[in-house]
């Protein structure tokens, strides 16, 4: 079975540190391939709380779209979970350069426990078992991040990870399911702020015209418009089918 669960929904500091949604990022499984993407704080947590229960022995991969905290801070436990305690040398890291680099967020002795370590780069393709995936060019955000097209099937899935917006964004991914990291309610206008709004996610999904788009990873503002109404407004405005992502949400690959 192919599915994506979503171990948590929560964007920025405020709604992470304060625990307002989980920040666990988001299972992914494409046939016998199992692929972590963005392991948060809480992570390891939700994986074993989840129902029914996602074995971390059973990953093949994590992949870390930037170091940012709410993306790694499970990163070293959720390795060690994945290698079995570090005594199965196994699975690959995915991450950007600076993540490991200077002011690394995953340690050395972790780092080792897995089989291989993959820098993602500009523009560069990648493949793990049955999930074949693709950078983009980097995003504008503080530290070094990248989205990700999969071509996956049965549905090709692309991630618009955290970014300020640029123009060239709804052509650089085009899955027929667009997950977008949406922190903002209101315009980000001139602010020093390098995530999306619900502005933007509208001339992003207007372009890209995905089957299916879900938005996660919120902020404080939308947080308190509740995600699930905004996401029904934009339905009704765009015409076409969009969802807010909950804790613990699952959506299997056959069925949409
Ligand atoms: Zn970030």
């Amino acid at each position: 079975m192919s599915f994506i669960k979503f171990l948590g929904t929560a964007g920025a500091r405020f709604v992470v540190t304060k625990q307002l949604r989980a920040s666990g990022g988001v299972w992914f499984s494409v046939g016998k391939t199992n692929l972590y993407i963005d392991p948060g704080p809480g992570a390891l947590v939700r994986c074993l709380s989840s129902k029914p229960k996602l074995e971390p022995p059973t990953l093949d991969g994590i992949l870390l779209t930037h170091k940012h905290l709410d993306h790694s801070g499970d990163v070293n436990v959720m390795i060690e979970a994945m290698t079995e305690g570090g005594f199965k040398k196994r699975g690959v890291l995915f991450a950007p350069g600076d993540a490991l680099e200077e002011d690394p967020v995953v340690l050395k002795y972790v780092k080792d426990y897995v089989k291989k370590v993959e820098i993602l780069k500009e523009n560069s393709e990648y493949q793990i078992g049955e999930i074949g995936f693709s950078t983009a060019r980097r995003h504008q955000h503080r530290v070094e991040t990248y989205g990700i097209n999969f071509k996956t099937s049965p549905r090709t899935i692309s991630l618009i990870a955290d970014t300020k917006f640029f123009p060239e964004l709804p052509d650089l991914y085009r899955g027929e399911i667009l997950i977008i990291h949406v922190v903002r309610l209101g315009p980000i206008k001139d602010e020093p702020i390098e995530h999306l709004s619900i502005e933007d996610v509208k001339t992003i999904v207007k372009k890209a015209k995905p089957s299916l788009t879900i938005l996660t990873h919120f902020g404080m503002t939308m947080i308190k418009a509740k995600p699930w109404l905004i996401a029904d407004d934009l339905e009704k405005e765009l015409g076409m089918k969009v969802i807010a992502a909950s804790d613990g949400m699952k959506i299997d690959l056959e069925e949409v």
